[in-house]
This record gives structure tokens, sequence and C-alpha cells, in this order.
């Protein structure tokens, strides 16, 4: 066995190459430089329409999505790197929403390369499985051109958001500056910025905060929030091993191996296997990672000759964390500064890349005059109801794997023996609910049946090659997209046009094979999917954001669709 490096510590043997190559020994993270910013040195603080602070998945990826949508926005990081200083990687899970926006922002591919695709998972108790699922037998899964989940790094992630962002332009991505002061006026902010070169000012009209669980902006902004710490501990190992388990997800909820404590069991990029054990309560952080104990672990869940590499290994708590609102004055909170949930289910940084998507399209669209500024109020209403979701629905699954003594704890032994040998029980097994996109039921901004996300489905163009939602979304340029389904009477059509003139919202017709073309840019649906996907049934229309969300559906072109494209934009 090759022994393992410090416990607690990012292994930085071997060069994180612009191939994100993992090699023996363990990975370095590429370093960006500090480039002085043309405010250094200058008296005149300039303004930025749009300031991110924060360049961690969350923040990268709303700047990717600005990029993508073509406005500027300045980026300030702390770090010269991605990933977290001394955490290795921490999330490794990401959804198949995530997946999709990645696609939008074009670095799905090279995630996909790089990923490990899964879609089974395992849950024993002892040696009995109580739980399993195969998420490409759900049919909500099956339809996208993305697989329900793909492991891989974070930071594999951040670095590819990174390349992108530098291909696309428009962004400046500042490393080595950290946000040390902050003064809220009446339209602006001012930021005071940290540099290796001395510090500087820099005003933007808009600041989001994606700096992570230790912001500074929530005192500087007095938000107040709903916090809770709880005592559950846990140790991440990261191995390599020489004889792969299989590609699925295992997590035991009572292991053997592990004085009946959980474990997970996740395979990433570069054949990285997460093992996460639960602690004792009270157990010594320094002393679960030290180097002797992870083997000894590692021997107890794998046998004594196990062969393996540690690649890195992470003791942590968790605290579930909720702010009251998501926008206070001129900043706007996302990511981990919005909420902090519990790692299962994958919710953190899933929901911090959505949180990006809901808000980049609107500040594109306010910014380039399509959209009056009452539309940012949406990004809090919607992005605050998922994020209480996604505590409440992670806060119950941390109960049922450290439940309190009493009620908490007889439910859990009630629960895993009933499930051993009943199906109904297994849907109470709660090792983590994986993260979901999350429906906006609150939002003003939709109606209806709209604030449900669009899968990324397939249809055929004209020409009878395949295309996808994506491809429709991106053709729709961060305006509306309007999906009339079925042929359309003259007069239809006619309001149709007026409506695409006068309001930004480009318009496709879905038909069938067999119907003829009208004067409507036209793509074919033969399987229905893009009609399910958008929860309409025969003669419809689906109006479709830029983020893959619906804000309405209808039937008849009438008025009621003017109305919902007025609020879906907040022009009324
Ligand atoms: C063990 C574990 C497993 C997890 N697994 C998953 C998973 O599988 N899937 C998933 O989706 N999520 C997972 N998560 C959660 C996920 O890692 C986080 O939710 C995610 O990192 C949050 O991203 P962020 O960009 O909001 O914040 P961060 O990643 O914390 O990034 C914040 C950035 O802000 C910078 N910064 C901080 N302060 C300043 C300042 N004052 N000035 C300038 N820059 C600053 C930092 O340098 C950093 O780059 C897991 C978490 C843990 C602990």
């Amino acid at each position: 066995m090759d022994s393992a490096p410090t416990a607690g510590q990012a292994y930085q043997a071997t060069a994180f190459t612009n191939d994100y190559e993992f090699s023996k020994g363990g990975y370095e993270l590429p370093t960006y430089p500090f480039v002085a910013p043309p405010e250094l040195g200058s008296k005149i603080a300039m303004r930025h329409p749009i300031v991110i602070v924060g360049a961690g998945i969350t923040g990268l990826t709303m700047a990717c999505a600005l990029a993508r949508h073509g406005v500027a926005a300045v980026v300030l990081d702390e770090d010269n790197s991605v990933g977290v200083k001394g955490a290795s990687s921490r999330g490794i899970c990401y959804t198949q929403k995530s997946l999709e926006i990645f696609q939008r922002l074009g670095i799905y591919d090279r995630i996909a390369a790089k990923g490990i695709q899964w879609s089974v998972g395992r849950t024993f108790a002892g040696n009995d499985e109580v739980y399993s699922f195969d998420l490409r037998q759900q049919s909500s899964f099956q339809l996208s051109a993305q697989p329900p989940f793909i492991n891989i790094q974070q930071f594999y992630i951040e670095g590819f958001l990174v390349q992108r962002i530098q291909e696309l332009g428009h962004v400046h991505l500042r490393w080595g500056s950290r946000v040390t002061g902050f003064t809220q006026h009446d339209g602006f902010a001012t930021l005071t910025v940290d540099t290796p070169q001395g510090s500087y000012q820099i005003e933007a009209e808009h600041v989001v905060d994606a700096s992570g669980s230790h912001t500074p902006f929530h005192r500087w902004c007095s938000a107040s929030m709903q916090s809770r710490r709880g005592d559950d501990r846990w140790c991440i190992a990261d191995v390599r091993f020489k004889n792969l388990p299989p590609t699925e997800r295992h997590t035991w909820i009572e292991a053997p191996f592990n004085d009946n404590r959980a474990v997970w069991q996740h395979l990433m990029a570069d054949d990285v296997w997460r093992i996460d054990y639960q602690m004792e309560p009270d157990a010594d952080p320094a002393l679960v990672s030290s180097e002797a104990e992870v083997h000894k672990r590692l021997r107890r869940q794998f046998g004594a000759d196990v062969a393996c590499e540690i690649v890195w290994v992470g003791p942590y708590a968790y605290r579930s964390q909720c702010l009251d609102a998501l926008h206070i004055g001129n900043v706007f909170f996302m990511g981990d500064t919005a909420k902090i949930v519990s790692p299962f289910g994958a919710r953190g940084g899933n929901t911090g890349v959505a949180d990006a998507d809901n808000l980049a399209w609107k500040l594109a669209a306010v910014l380039r005059g399509l959209a009056p500024a009452a539309l940012l109020e949406s990004y809090n209403q919607e992005r605050l109801e998922a994020a209480q979701q996604n505590v409440q629905v992670t806060n119950r699954t941390a109960r049922f794997l450290r439940p309190a003594d009493g009620m908490e704890r007889v439910f859990r032994t009630a629960v895993i023996s009933l499930a051993r040998q009943h199906p109904f029980a297994r849907q109470f097994v709660n090792t983590g609910r994986m993260a979901v996109a999350n429906p906006y039921s609150q939002s003003a901004n939709c109606e209806g049946s709209g604030g449900l996300s669009v899968q990324n489905v397939f249809f055929r163009w004209e020409d009878g090659s395949p295309g996808c939602v994506n491809d429709l979304v991106l053709w729709a340029d961060g305006r509306l997209l309007l999906l009339v389904f079925g042929d359309q009477s003259a007069q239809a059509r006619q309001r149709l046009a007026e409506l695409t003139r006068h309001a930004p919202v480009r318009c496709v017709q879905v038909l069938g094979t067999d119907t003829r073309r009208q004067s409507l840019e036209t793509v074919r649906d033969p399987q229905g999917h893009l009609q399910g996907a958008c929860h309409v049934f025969g003669h419809a229309w689906a109006l479709v954001r830029p983020d893959a969300y619906l804000a309405a559906t209808g039937e008849a072109v009438d008025s009621a669709l003017v109305r919902a494209v007025e609020h879906a934009l907040a022009l009324a």
C-alpha cells in the first residue's frame, strides 16, 4: 500500500496540467496570475454594472452565463486557483439540471469526457440491501440529452468554467483580489479590494455575493437567517483502488465495518473513489483523519489485503442555514451565501448553479433593455423558495442519519427493519434525496403550470436532424421562447407575428411529422417529447424562459398569452 500524505491536506504532488489529468500522488490545482486592474493606483473608483465576489462553482457559473449573454462583469476572488484551499474536492455529484445548464454554457462535453456517469444507487443496513434505484428506469430522467448524474471533482468544473469564460470574453476575472469593505449607496455599492499590490475601490450597480459560507456580506448587509448546527461528524477518504468496486452509489445506514454508523461510496473522475465515513459525534477530527486510522477503516471495509492509494482525507461537520431574503439593497446572495445544506443529496453546489442560471438571464435582460429592473425581484421569490425546500429536504436526511434519541430513533429503527422485508417501507429510507430542479410555485412571474423546469429533450429540425431544447433556448438569445404546438389559424399566426414584433419573444411552431409547415419557424416533435417536457397536450402553447423554466402555458393564442409574456418579464 502506498503511504498517505498528511491528513486534512490537499495532496499536491504532481502538476494539474491544462489537460486536467490526475497522476500518481494527487492533484496540483492550476494557478492564475494576479494582473493589476486599471483601478489600482487611481483615485477614481470605476463603476461596473455587475461585480461578482467569489470564483467558486456558483460565481463562475454566474460569470459564464453572463458572458454567454454578452454582458460584462468583474469577478473578484481572494484565491489564485479553483477549488477551495486545503479541501481537495468538496462536491462530486452533478445532477441532470446542472448538466443541462452546463451544456448551454458550453462546458458539458468537457464534463462528460472527464466524469463518471451513474444511475444506480443501493442502500444497505448491515448486509441487507434495503433500498435501491436506477434513475434510467425512471421516465422523468430518460429523455434529456444529459444523463441523470455525472460524478466529477468540483474543481474540474470550476476549471472548465474559467476556460470557457476566457473563450467567451466580456468578463474580467481578477484573482488575488479579496473584498474587505463594502458600502451601499442609492443605486450602487462601493467595494474595497485588497490585492498583492495594494488596495483599491470599485463601484458596482449590482453585487453578486458568491463568496461561500464565510461571507462577510451577511454582516455588512445585516442579513437575517435561520441557522442550525448539529453534532454529526464525518470523515472523507478519497482513494484509488487497484481493483475497482462497481460504478454504483452505495450507501450504508448502518455499516458493520464502521461500528454501525453510515458510510457512502461513490466513484469520481480519475478512478478516485470517495468513501465518506460517519464518525462518533464527539470524534476528534485530527485523530479520525490520521493516516493510521484511515487505513484501518479501509481495511475493515475492503479487507486486510486492500490495495489502494489515498488521495485526500477531509474530516468535516456541517450546519444548515437559510437567509430570510436573497436580495438586500444592491446585493444578491447565491450558492453557499444564500443557504447551506448538509451534503446528502448533492444540493449545495447544484443549487448554486441553479441560483446563477436564474439570476444571470434576468440581469442580462435588464441590462440589455429587454425587461425592467422589477424582474430582478423574482430572483428572491424563486430561489428563496428553492433554498427553503433544499434546507428542509436535507435536514430530514440529516435527522434520519443521526436521529435524536426518542421518537426519531424509534422511527428509524422501525423503517430499517420493515424495509428489509416490505417494499412499502423502502420509501422512508432516507440517505439523501438527490437534487432536483426546484419548482417555483410562489413566483409572481410564472402562471398556471409555469414554474416547472423544461427538460432538455430532443426534437427534429425541418431537415430531420436532431435538436434539443437548449438549441432553441440559445436561438432565442436571452428572449422568451414561445412554443406553439399544432397548426394555427391565420388569425393566430397574425397575433403571434404581432407579439414577436413588439415583445422580446421568439416563436417556434411544433408539429408532428405529417402536418404541413405554416408560415412560422417550425420544428418536428414526432414522439411528443417536447410537448411532454412542456407539460402540455394537444393544441397549446408554452412560454419558456432563458433558464429553461416554463413561465406559463395555455391553449388559445389570445390575450392570456400576452399577459403571460408581460408577467414573465415584469413588464406589467
Ligand atoms: C463533503 C462535501 C461534499 C459535497 N458534495 C457535493 C456534491 O456532491 N454536489 C454538490 O452540488 N455540492 C456538494 N457539496 C456542497 C458544495 O461543495 C458547495 O455547496 C459549493 O462549494 C458552494 O459553492 P460556492 O461557489 O457557493 O462557494 P465556495 O465554493 O465556497 O466558493 C467561494 C469562493 O469565494 C472566494 N472568496 C471568499 N471570500 C472572499 C472575499 N472576501 N473576497 C473575494 N473572494 C472571496 C473563495 O476563494 C472561493 O473561491 C459538498 C460539500 C461538502 C462539504
